[in-house]
């Protein structure tokens, strides 16, 4: 597998909003997302605990389904596992002002760790690196499903996927029931959640709501739907006490969105509050 990322960035951005074509691939299947969130990427519970160990727990946020054949929680039919709600765990993507594919710069929901001035990925390689963005687009070729860099090939041309061979030794290709408590988590007391749903579908979900959803994943035993409450304890004080530069500047891009979508806003907004720096292109071939 080889991609040509230079530029691109398809798979860290919500570009939606500069294609005219139907390209919402995430809402084909019987289970829609509660959220509107674009190309959310699915965190291992391993992944998750880097996060919240490396004190950027305030980064993550849940995801959930609706399901008419799940459970009913707050008026809202749930996919659920056993009469749990059932969730990913992504990254949060605020509003950023990004020029992907050669174009202009313009306001677009850009994961939290996306540098906008080179399109590079804050954390690539380091520890809290996500097993799924260290995988892209692997897991798509093992499905035989397309791939973020075709459809950005589609709309804006270019070579993005120059080899489709799927990657040997993939690790985290977790599908169906050996995927529960690992990259899909269930949320063991439903009656918490009254008020969750909604703040989550209108994107208003809290500090507590999130931290909630990081704590019950961390505190997950994979293969089952049972938790360590110890864990789930500390995880969300440990979260709710967490004010890192990614926390702190989403809530600084997204008072900034609809402004001159400049760029160089970064520097004010994530590098004076200590965001890791990007390699630059000569370094690195992967976003
Ligand atoms: S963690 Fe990095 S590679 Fe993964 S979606 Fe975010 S910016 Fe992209
Ligand atoms: S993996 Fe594909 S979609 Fe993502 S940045 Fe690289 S070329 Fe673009």
């Amino acid at each position: 597998m080889e991609v040509n990322c230079a530029g691109c960035a398809g798979c860290c951005i919500d570009w939606r909003a500069l294609s005219s074509s139907d390209i919402d691939h995430e809402r084909r299947g019987p289970r829609e997302p509660l959220d509107d969130a674009y190309n959310l990427v699915p965190l291992t519970r391993d992944d998750v605990r880097a996060f919240v160990e490396a004190g950027l727990g305030d980064a993550m946020t849940p995801r959930l389904w609706e399901d008419e054949e799940g459970v009913e929680i707050d008026g809202t039919t749930l996919a659920a596992v056993g009469e749990k709600p059932a969730f990913f765990v992504g990254l949060r993507k605020p509003p950023k002002p990004v020029g992907p594919f050669d174009q202009p710069p313009n306001w677009l929901p850009t994961c939290a760790f996306l540098d906008p001035t080179t399109l590079q990925c804050r954390i690539h390689g380091s520890e809290t690196y996500p097993q799924e963005c260290a995988e892209y687009p692997g897991h798509n070729l093992a499905l035989e499903a397309e791939t973020e860099c075709e459809r950005v090939e589609s709309a804006f041309g270019g070579e993005r996927l120059l080899d489709g061979e799927v990657p040997e030794g993939l690790t985290g290709l977790l599908l169906g029931p050996g995927a529960l408590g690992q990259k899909v988590f269930v949320h063991p007391e439903p009656d918490e959640l009254e008020g969750v749903i909604e703040r989550l579908r209108e994107g208003r979900a809290t500090d507590a709501d999130r931290a909630e959803f990081v704590a019950w994943a961390s505190a997950s035993a994979p293969g089952t739907t049972s938790h360590s409450d110890d864990v789930y304890e500390r995880t969300r004080t440990r979260v709710l006490e967490t004010a890192s530069w990614v926390g702190e500047s989403i809530d600084e891009w997204e008072a900034n969105a609809g402004s001159d979508p400049e760029p160089t806003l970064v520097e004010v907004i994530e590098e004076r509050r200590g965001a890791p720096s990007t390699p630059g292109w000569s370094d690195a071939s992967n976003g």
